[in-house]
């Protein structure tokens, strides 16, 4: 048995919370929070549960929530949807992506992604039986930039979706409104649809905000939304996830999202529906203590030997481990899997998020992802442990 891409291993991120587990490592590998959302949000599945909130709800999600999620995009964005025919919740945002990747892409498309890509972005695209083309994320003085050159290089008349992330998991990259407009110039050239992953939408730093890509010139029309309670509100368990966008988009979503799971989450969707009409004090504040967490990590990264790129979002940050490798351990990967044993700490190699042989591959293959959304326990106990490292 193996995945679409060829692979039997499980992935990276389950891979090295086994290896965190069995060395009792700080595991700032795989992003999850340690800490649960907030009480008052839980409570609310709980009461869902007692209210009778257990059997299928509607394959498109409960209407609240449908709703709740136009209003959320109308409020933050000025993006204007109809909660009926223009939302679909999903089985968290992993899902949204499957069902619009399997929906829009097969056979002789091509879809771009950013390299370094999220693990599922390119399964999916394998599981399409579609092709993929990555455009670099390199590593410069202001962050992982897009090279416009390489976009231009690998939009073409086959590109049938544009897969974007931002902000960006690996690297942190809150994409900038020059590389946002180079993105959408290059869609509405060869009439692509963009799909863009937009997970960490609400955690970014030092000021810098999230711009939709579907708010830019031309982008309504051909633009599906993801994002996610998971990342939002601190419960990546619960699944809950949306798409949004043109109807007859997200008809075609459906039409794969419906064979999927069908539907879920019953108790979690009025939950997710109040947090988002309700929460936006509990989002300020996850967002401003990530920041300092971010700082602290940053810092301790650094006094350790790591070479350290400083994310404008997300959970991560980004470290080139090349004072550390030696000839047993000659790369990243090779140090993420030795580090739980020798270290007490877990992180992910960048090679992982890559292309395997690729260019980007090779030019990344010095540098790991560690992850910030920790208590500030760990985290201090993790830096510590990576300063008796040298
Ligand atoms: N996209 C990105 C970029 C992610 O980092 C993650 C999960 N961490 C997901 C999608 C999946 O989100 P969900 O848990 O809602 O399925
Ligand atoms: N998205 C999380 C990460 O990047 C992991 C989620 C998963 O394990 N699939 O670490």
């Amino acid at each position: 048995l193996t995945a679409p891409d060829g692979s039997t291993r499980p992935t990276i991120f389950a891979e090295m919370s086994a290896l965190a587990a069995r060395y009792e490592a700080a595991n700032l590998g795989q992003g999850f929070p340690d800490a649960d959302g907030p009480e008052w949000i839980r409570e609310l599945a709980v009461e869902a549960i007692r209210g009778g909130a257990n059997q299928y709800p509607p394959g498109r999600g409960i209407l609240p929530l449908r709703t709740a999620i136009a209003e959320h995009q109308r409020s933050r964005y000025g993006i204007d949807l109809d909660p009926e025919t223009e939302v679909l919740v999903t089985a968290g945002a992993t899902e949204a992506l499957a069902a619009s990747i399997l929906a829009l892409a097969g056979p002789g498309d091509e879809v771009v992604t950013l390299e370094p890509f999220y693990d599922s972005h390119a399964a999916c695209i394998a599981m399409a039986g579609a092709e993929h083309v990555t455009v670099p994320l390199a590593p410069t003085a202001d962050g992982f930039r897009l090279d416009p050159e390489a976009l231009r290089a690998a939009v073409g008349p086959r590109t049938r979706l544009i897969l974007v992330n931002t902000p960006h998991n690996p690297t942190g990259t809150v994409l900038s409104a020059e590389e946002l407009r180079l993105i959408a110039e290059a869609a509405v050239e060869v009439d692509a649809v963009v799909v863009t992953d937009e997970v960490y939408e609400h955690l970014t730093f030092d000021g810098l905000s999230h711009t939709p890509l579907a708010t830019l010139p031309g982008m309504a029309e051909r633009t599906l939304t993801i994002s996610s309670a998971g990342k939002t509100f601190s419960l990546t368990g619960w699944k809950i996830g949306w798409v949004s966008g043109p109807a007859a988009l997200i008809e075609a979503v459906i039409a794969i999202k419906q064979f999927l799971t069908y539907s879920g989450g019953a108790p979690f969707q009025p939950a997710v529906a109040r947090a988002l009409t309700e929460g936006r004090a509990d989002v300020d504040e996850l967002r401003d203590s990530l920041a300092r967490r971010r700082d602290l990590l940053v810092a301790g990264l650094r006094e350790a030997g790591f070479e350290v790129n400083v994310p404008g979002g997300t959970y991560f940050v980004c470290a080139d481990a090349t004072p550390f490798l030696t000839s047993e351990m000659p790369d990243g990967a090779a140090f993420a899997r030795a580090l739980p044993e020798l270290a007490g700490v877990a992180c992910v190699p960048l090679s992982a998020f890559c292309a395997e042989g690729s260019a980007t591959a090779r030019a990344l293959a010095p540098w790991v992802r560690f992850t910030f959304v920790k208590d500030e326990a760990t985290l201090r106990t993790a830096v510590e442990r990576l300063h008796a490292l040298r």
